[in-house]
């Protein structure tokens, strides 16, 4: 059966003992956190944040480049002063280049030129080497003109295989 299905009953159950309804919008701890949309991260656990407190911005990679839209509207209309970027072992952008995966896509459409346009258009933002990788979107952050000047940031490798985090910036 679909993952859907169970949403109803496990949402019920959430809701038995929810009672952060009246949280402000702003996130309390004026933090942003960028990370990879992996299955085995989960921030809020591994970080000890909770409900209200954070901005956590996740795309393949946690990379900064794609996260920037988000990270413009949380400093500009939320208030967030701090942004934490964490790449982690074991992610998927470690395994592909962007023409391996431009091709398994026109592959699947052959002789669709539509198809062939619009991911020819996509540069996917892999990488190659872990704090390699942080450091230069930490860098990517810290020099974009639309980040706000004093903001703190620092750059993390998380181990899927451990649960353990470290700080490379
Ligand atoms: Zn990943």
């Amino acid at each position: 059966m679909p993952n859907y299905e169970n949403f109803p009953a496990a949402n019920a159950k959430y809701v038995e003992t929810f009672d952060k309804g009246s949280l402000p919008l702003p996130p309390s701890k004026k933090l942003i956190v960028v990370t990879c949309m992996d299955a085995r991260v989960e921030p809020a656990g591994q970080l000890g944040i909770n409900l209200g407190e954070a901005h956590v911005i996740r795309n393949a990679g946690g990379v900064a480049k794609e996260a920037l839209r988000s990270i413009v509207i949380s400093q500009r209309l939320l208030g967030t002063r701090e942004i934490a970027l964490f790449h982690h072992t074991g992610c998927g952008m470690l395994t592909f280049a962007t023409p391996d995966l431009q091709g398994i896509v026109k592959g699947a459409a052959p002789d669709n030129a539509e198809v062939a346009k619009h991911v020819d258009a996509i540069d996917f933002l892999e990488f190659s080497n872990l704090e390699e990788s942080v450091k230069s979107d930490v860098k990517f952050i810290q020099e974009h003109p639309l980040v706000l000047e004093n903001t703190k940031v620092t750059g993390w490798i998380y181990e899927v295989e451990t649960g353990k985090i470290k700080q490379v910036v």
